[in-house]
């Protein structure tokens, strides 16, 4: 895998898939951890007098323009922390688009709108992202992946452009998978993966890898309700989606085979409702109530876990262990945090939420080995699957519009001096 130190990029017209997809509040960033996370890269493209075309999608726009979805606030904080602003495209990759392209100096960077504001980014019809990919491809000579949470995505910023143009992995793509390479090869044992959240079913796809890989897999948050469920005990009102009942069941027995233990709550913190002012109570996990969810792990489950926890030596957590936003749920993963702070295993954290808990919960980054930008490409990465944006990274492009070569130092003004 090539990266941006690999290519000669003065002068260049560079563009950048990042993954900008943070959290807005009222046209305000709330969390912008991801817009830092592309800060190296786009430092070093624009210190080196790159073109620096930068392009992000933001939420989920049915296909087209919505004002609601602009990247707007989010070029204005990049230009923020860049110290310099970073003009906005109006469109994706129209007259606007192209003229703000024309007009880049060396050293300069500018924002394309909402990629998925054109339906043709995530078509699942490979002619029609093709199309899309080739007018992306169109406006620069070479194309850099730092989007590390939408690699495990085939679509067309993230796959197809990269099959049209020389490229090269950014840095925050590199330091993803050279940190998450850790979890499939050489693993030191023992290996503990905690799951939690609300998203199970995306969870239940990659237990079914983990079982055999990992020595101990940890529920918590609501992936432990199919497993309660599984085993014959009632979860009250708690999250549990139809089938999820029958992938637990298949997942207990593939690790019965696997030797991989699986380990539930064995008592929760419940309420009749999800709300911080709601009354709430401790209960064992085999007698949660018929009017009553399980909104986190209770204390004696959080100490089995921090117990666990402190023996292992290498450990991937991804999903909250409970509802942390409000302060009655919040103790377990609090618990699992702070189990992982103080030990001295490699520790990797992956998903958006789990990432915002520990830093709502006041956990410094350098207390644990990675913290992952991505959910669901760290989890896939972690399964040994092929993500489509790392896989096209090492293939060569078809169609070389422009091969990037030294620059002839004479051709590169730096009108625009970097800051
Ligand atoms: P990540 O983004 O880290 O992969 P998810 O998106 O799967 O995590 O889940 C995060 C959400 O899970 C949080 O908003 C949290 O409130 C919720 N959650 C955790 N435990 C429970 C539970 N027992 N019941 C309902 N929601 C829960
Ligand atoms: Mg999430």
């Amino acid at each position: 895998m090539k990266t941006i130190d690999d290519f000669a990029v003065a002068g260049q017209r560079v563009l950048v898939r990042d993954d900008l997809n943070v959290p807005l509040d009222d046209g305000q960033v709330t969390d912008d951890g991801r817009i830092r996370a592309a800060l190296p890269t786009l430092t070093a493209l624009k210190d080196r007098g790159a073109r620096v075309i930068v392009c992000a999608h933001l939420g989920r726009p049915a296909g087209q323009p919505d004002p609601k979805y602009s990247l707007a606030p989010v070029a204005a904080r990049l230009g923020e922390l860049l110290g310099r602003p970073v003009p906005l495209a109006a469109d994706v990759t129209g007259p606007s688009a192209q003229a703000a392209v024309a007009s880049l100096r060396p050293g300069g960077v500018v924002m394309l709108e909402n990629l998925r504001f054109d339906a043709r980014e995530t078509s699942k019809d490979d002619t029609q992202r093709g199309l899309f990919a080739d007018e992306l491809a169109a406006l620069a000579g070479l194309y850099v992946s730092d989007g590390f949470g939408v690699v495990h995505r085939k679509q067309a910023s993230v796959y197809d452009v990269a099959r049209r143009l020389p490229h090269a992995a950014g840095y925050l793509v590199r330091a993803e998978v050279a940190a998450l390479r850790r979890l499939t090869a050489g693993i030191r044992r023992p290996y503990v993966v905690v799951l939690g959240g609300a998203k199970v079913e995306d969870k239940f796809g990659a237990i079914g890898d983990l079982i055999g890989v990992a020595d101990r897999i940890l529920c918590g948050g609501a992936m432990a309700f199919p497993f309660l469920a599984a085993q014959g005990h009632k979860v009250g009102t708690s999250l549990l989606a139809a089938g999820q009942v029958d992938l637990a069941r298949a997942a207990l027995d593939l690790a019965a085979r696997a030797g991989t233990a699986i380990i539930l709550p064995s008592d929760v913190v419940v309420a009749g409702e999800r709300a911080a002012n709601a009354p709430h109570e401790v209960t064992a996990a085999d007698a949660i109530p018929p009017d009553r969810m399980g909104l986190d792990i209770g204390p004696r489950t959080a100490r089995l876990f921090a117990a666990i926890l402190g023996e292992a030596s290498t450990v991937f957590w991804n999903g909250p262990m409970g509802v942390f936003e409000l302060a009655p749920y919040a103790d377990g993963t609090r618990a699992v945090a702070s189990a992982l702070a103080s030990s001295k295993a490699f520790t990797v954290i992956g998903g958006g939420d789990t990432g915002a808990a520990i830093r709502a919960l006041g956990f410094p980054d350098s207390a644990f080995g990675y913290i992952s930008t991505g959910g669901g490409a760290s989890l896939e990465f972690i399964q040994g699957k092929t993500l489509p944006g790392l896989a096209v990274l090492d293939e060569p492009c078809i169609q070389t519009s422009q091969v990037p070569t030294q620059t002839d130092p004479e051709e590169v003004r730096h009108e625009e001096q970097p800051q």
